[in-house]
């Protein structure tokens, strides 16, 4: 998609720390870290947000692609504890509309949030 950054990462367009890349998925360092580990997963096809993703016939080809992403990284990384976080939504703090998770390791956020 035109004007979409995370696109544009994918298309390897615009310069970003790729960690890991395979046909459907790409994940990178997040440019601006809030942890030792700050890594975002993103499907390279064009999803504006979880839910356009949740209703697409390639949902589970790519959920899966993404779930063998985090594998991957975390067993390259010697990472054994993290978050996995997906923002959806303007109003949830989502300011990127390329679906995206966010590997956050090297900071337990539940320490800075009341469940
Ligand atoms: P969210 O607020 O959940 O949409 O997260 C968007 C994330 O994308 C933020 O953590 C930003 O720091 C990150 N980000 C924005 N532009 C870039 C970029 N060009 N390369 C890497 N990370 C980016
Ligand atoms: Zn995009």
């Amino acid at each position: 998609m035109d004007n979409c950054i995370f696109c544009a990462i994918a298309e390897h367009k615009i310069p970003s720390e790729i960690v890991y890349e395979d046909n459907l998925v790409v994940a990178f360092k997040d440019v601006k870290p809030i942890a030792p580990t700050h890594l975002l997963i993103i499907p390279k096809e064009h999803f504006k947000d979880f839910l356009e993703f949740s209703q697409s016939p390639k949902r589970a080809e790519i959920s899966e692609a993404l779930m063998h992403a985090v594998n991957t990284i975390c067993e390259e990384q010697g990472i054994e504890s993290f978050h996995l976080l997906n923002n959806c939504g303007e109003a949830h703090g989502q300011s990127v509309f390329h679906l995206h998770f966010h590997l956050i390791s090297g900071v337990d956020l539940t320490k800075h949030i009341k469940f």
